[in-house]
């Protein structure tokens, strides 16, 4: 049996007896007999020592809970504003020049869809086109770069863009250029390979866009170069349209 002793009131008269901390349910000590059978019903008596007591460590508790909310809290804060975690808010939906993805992919995706009958390869991205009207997901890549503690980003390897054509989406590294997006899309669009209607496609979308005509008298064979020669006439184009945009 428990030995701790408590002072127990009767909150009506006030009389006081020791008795154990935890009486047993039908302790007599529980109650007060004369307020009791004055009032015709059982008396309560209480022990404010272990009342305070009770209300001290429940006060503990909601103090301790939220002590470790609020750490919680700063966890997650600090977890959020790393380096990384800024660039990915940013360049999820932001290219180069800070050009708009989302906004940008949706053009370029309409634009697709009105491509001429006549360019070579254009029967895939009909079909394409016809199950698939809404614009590819772009996401950024997991992997392949870094954020340095100043913002700046660290490319580390791999390829500036993929293109998932059958989830119809589309990842690419921070600060995306328009040229790559456009690159990613045309596979989006069917084109698998980087081949003749690959770049013909990629040509026919960029002169659309930027109300140009690409220069390709470089072009011997088709391959990466052929976006670096796109690249080149484009930038000048590109920079003006999405810094004006970003103002
Ligand atoms: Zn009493
Ligand atoms: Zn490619």
């Amino acid at each position: 049996m428990n030995s701790k002793q408590a002072r127990w009131k009767c909150p009506n008269c006030g009389d006081g007896i020791l008795a154990p901390q935890r009486p047993r349910l039908d302790d007599i000590r529980r109650y007060c007999l004369p307020c009791s059978s004055k009032s015709g019903k059982l008396v309560e008596r209480i022990a404010p020592a272990l009342e305070a007591q009770r209300t001290r460590r429940k006060e503990q508790r909601t103090s301790m809970k939220k002590k470790k909310r609020q750490s919680q809290r700063r966890r997650i804060e600090r977890a959020e504003n790393t380096p990384r975690k800024i660039a990915e808010r940013i360049y999820s939906k932001q290219g180069e020049y800070g050009m708009n993805i989302e906004r940008e992919t949706a053009r370029l995706w309409k634009m697709l869809s009105k491509m001429p009958a006549t360019l070579a390869g254009s029967h895939r991205n009909q079909r394409i086109h016809l199950n698939r009207p809404q614009p590819p997901k772009v996401q950024l890549k997991v992997r392949g770069w870094r954020a340095e503690g100043d913002g700046s980003i660290r490319t580390t390897g791999g390829t500036l863009g993929l293109a998932y054509m059958g989830q119809h989406i589309i990842k690419v590294a921070p600060k995306v250029s328009w040229e790559t997006l456009a690159h990613e899309i045309i596979h989006i669009a069917g084109y698998q390979y980087h081949d003749r209607s690959f770049y013909m496609a990629l040509k026919w979308l960029t002169e659309t866009r930027w109300k140009m005509i690409v220069d390709f008298s470089g072009v011997t064979s088709y391959g990466y170069y052929v976006d670096r020669i796109i690249e080149q006439q484009i930038d000048e184009k590109v920079r003006a349209e999405f810094q004006k945009e970003g103002e």
